[in-house]
Parts: C-alpha cells; structure tokens; sequence
C-alpha cells in the first residue's frame, strides 16, 4: 500500500534535511510519498524542500501566507495519491522511525493508527508542569465528550485514505486528528506508544491563541455530534427535579408534619427519579438500550451515582460554610455546581455509556 507521508512546514529549515533522511531510512523498501506542506516559510524552508526533491520522493505545496497547522494538513490529503496518509510534525518531535509501524497497522485492517502519548509505553519529555496540565485538561475534555481514544491530541497517526474520503473537514487551529475522529468513517482504531521528544532545533509555533481556538474547535465539534445539546438538555432536565425537590419537602413538612430531615430525604429520592426518568426519555434518548431489566440497571445506577452527587453538595455546604467562614448560600451554590458537573460526567460515562 502506498504511503503518503504529510508534513506540514513553517520555518523548520533544520529539521528538514534530518527528517527526510531518517523517513527514507525507515522506509527503505517501501512505496511513499513526502508530501510537504509550506506555508511559505521566511526561512525558506520550501527551497529546501525542493532542493532535496532531487534525491527524494518530495511533493512540494507552497501555500501563499501562513494559514495554520490544521489546513496544512487537509491540503495534504487532497494532494496525496497514496491509499495510507501518515501526518507527522516535521520538527523530529515525531520519531519517524515509528512510521512503519503506523503504516503497518493500516495494513494489518486498521483504519486509524494513533502514534499515543497516553497509552502504555507512551509519553512526553521535557515539557514544563504548565504544558503537560493544559494539554492533560484538553485531551480530558475531549474524552468525556467527543471520543474514547487516549491521546486525541495527537498530531502523529496514519489512516486509510477511506476515512476522510467525501467527508467535509472544517480545519482549525491545531488538532486536526479531533476533527477526523468525529468526523471521519472508521471502525477500528490502534494507539500505539511513543515518546514525544523535546524540540531540539528551530522553535514551537504554539501560542496561546491556539488554547482559545481549541475551545472553539471543541465546542463545533460537540454541536456537530450533538453533544452540546445533550449537555443543554440535561441542564434543563434539572430544573424540574429541583421543584420536584421542594414542593415534596413543603407538602411532607408542612402538610403532612413528617420531620424536616426525613421530608428531605424522600423528596430527594423523589427528585433523583425524575430526574432520571427524564433524562433517560429525553437526554440520552439516542444511548439508552431497549428492555426492562437494562431500564431498571439504569435506574439503580442513576440512584447511586446522583446519590452521591447529593452528598457532594451537602460536603461542600458544610465544609466550606464551617471551617472557610462563607455564606451558606453561597457554600451551597459551590456545592451545586460540583454536584451538577459529576451528576454529568456519572451519567455519559457510567450510567447512560
Ligand atoms: N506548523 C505549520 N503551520 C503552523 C504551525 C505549525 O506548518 O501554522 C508545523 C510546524 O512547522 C511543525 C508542526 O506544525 O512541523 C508542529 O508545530 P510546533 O512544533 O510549533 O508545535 P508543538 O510541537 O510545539 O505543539
Ligand atoms: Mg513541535
């Protein structure tokens, strides 16, 4: 199967020459293309790219101005006459010695090949704790709502041409692979572990601008699944469960005179199950499997898990209020968010997975 090897480029006139001999070593007796990328580098780094197309399989695109990370890369694609397409950084942060072995994966059935920072064996040296906290929240981001791979973020991975093919890809910013993994057409899908290197030559384009793009990026690519409304939808869910919550604890309090700490419990109860039922109609309508038995399984689940949700905001009230000295209301508001932003995670990753 024919490679085609993208690399997107801007001012890595260092690397360039070292990358391309460590490519073509790696893969002596294969078929490849170097598709690379230029977004008219000041360094002249498409000159060189040109100057050693003479000894190398190199394409050449030179795209007028600097246009991003991201629609580097789907320029490749449409360049590309390979049937496996390998996107890698040309800054050697990329060991290419691992390309074989992602086309080698593609070859074997699968249609995606992640070279994984998250995955066993795999990591990151030389990042400072700041780097490796951000990009930890963004590829957590990614995982609750748009997909179980384990390094999202990658910017290394091969995969069958098939994936993308007719599939409308909107590139920003710098994660295309997030783009692809919502987007694309595949079923099985390999991670394999490596070390991210530090940068030797040249330095990082990262800014952080691409920290608020990402967000954006997230936030089309959960409305595109339908995740946002999901979240918007089970945000609205709860506004009923807490009338629910305190008509119940008026009625049983004052018309029925049962204590008021018992009336909270059940009318806590009574709220947990509305909210459940309503989720389980409306929120996770397109989740939720068919049968009796599973219904129930849920419900037990949603008992447990918003359960504990409830003891969350009661912690939190109680903590802050006794020992930090805030309002109670305050306290209680904390504790609401808190409760909310588990009762989420519970529900898409245990209750309604
Ligand atoms: N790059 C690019 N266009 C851009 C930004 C980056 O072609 O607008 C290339 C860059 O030359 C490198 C790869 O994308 O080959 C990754 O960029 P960088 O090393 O700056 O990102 P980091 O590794 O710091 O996340
Ligand atoms: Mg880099």
């Amino acid at each position: 199967m024919k490679a085609s090897i993208i690399v997107p480029t801007y001012n890595e006139r260092e690397n360039l020459k070292i990358l391309v001999e460590r490519i073509a070593n790696s893969l002596k007796e294969r078929e490849y293309e170097i598709i690379v990328v230029d977004d008219n580098s000041p360094d002249g780094t498409w000159k060189l790219a040109q100057d050693l197309a003479q000894f190398y399989p190199i394409r050449l695109i030179k795209r007028e101005g600097k246009r991003g990370l991201a629609s580097a890369v789907v320029d490749g694609f449409s360049y590309a006459t390979g049937h496996c397409f390998v996107v890698m950084d040309a800054d050697l942060q990329h060991p290419p010695e691992l390309v074989p072995e992602l086309i080698d994966a593609i070859e074997g059935g699968a249609d995606l090949a992640i070279a994984s920072r998250y995955v066993k064996g795999g990591g990151i040296r030389g990042w400072s704790h700041f780097r490796r906290f951000i990009s930890m929240g963004a590829v957590w981001l990614a995982r609750i709502f748009l997909t179980s791979v384990r390094d999202p973020m990658s910017g290394f991975f091969a995969l069958k041409r098939d994936v993308i093919e007719g599939v409308d890809l909107r590139p920003r910013g710098y994660k295309i692979l997030l783009e692809i993994l919502v987007k694309g057409k595949y079923s099985r899908v390999v991670e394999i572990p490596y070390i991210f290197e530090p940068r030797k030559l040249g330095q990082s384009k990262l800014n952080k601008k691409q920290y608020v793009e990402y967000l954006k990026h997230l936030i089309s690519l959960m409305r595109y699944k339908g995740e946002l409304q999901r979240l918007l939808k089970f945000t609205i869910v709860g506004v009923p469960g807490v009338l629910v919550n305190e008509g119940l604890l008026f009625i049983l309090t004052e018309l029925l005179s049962i204590h008021y700490l018992l009336s909270a419990l059940l009318s806590t109860e009574c709220s947990i199950l509305s909210n459940f039922t309503l989720n389980d109609l409306w929120t996770f309508k397109n989740r939720r499997d068919r049968g009796i038995k599973r219904f129930f399984k849920r419900a037990i689940k949603s008992n447990l898990g918003f359960g504990i949700g409830v003891l969350i905001n009661l912690f939190i009230l109680f903590a802050l209020t006794e020992n930090a000295k805030v309002h109670y209301l305050i306290s209680n508001l904390l504790g609401i968010i808190a409760a909310f932003i588990w009762n989420f995670l519970i529900s898409i990753r245990w209750i309604w997975k």
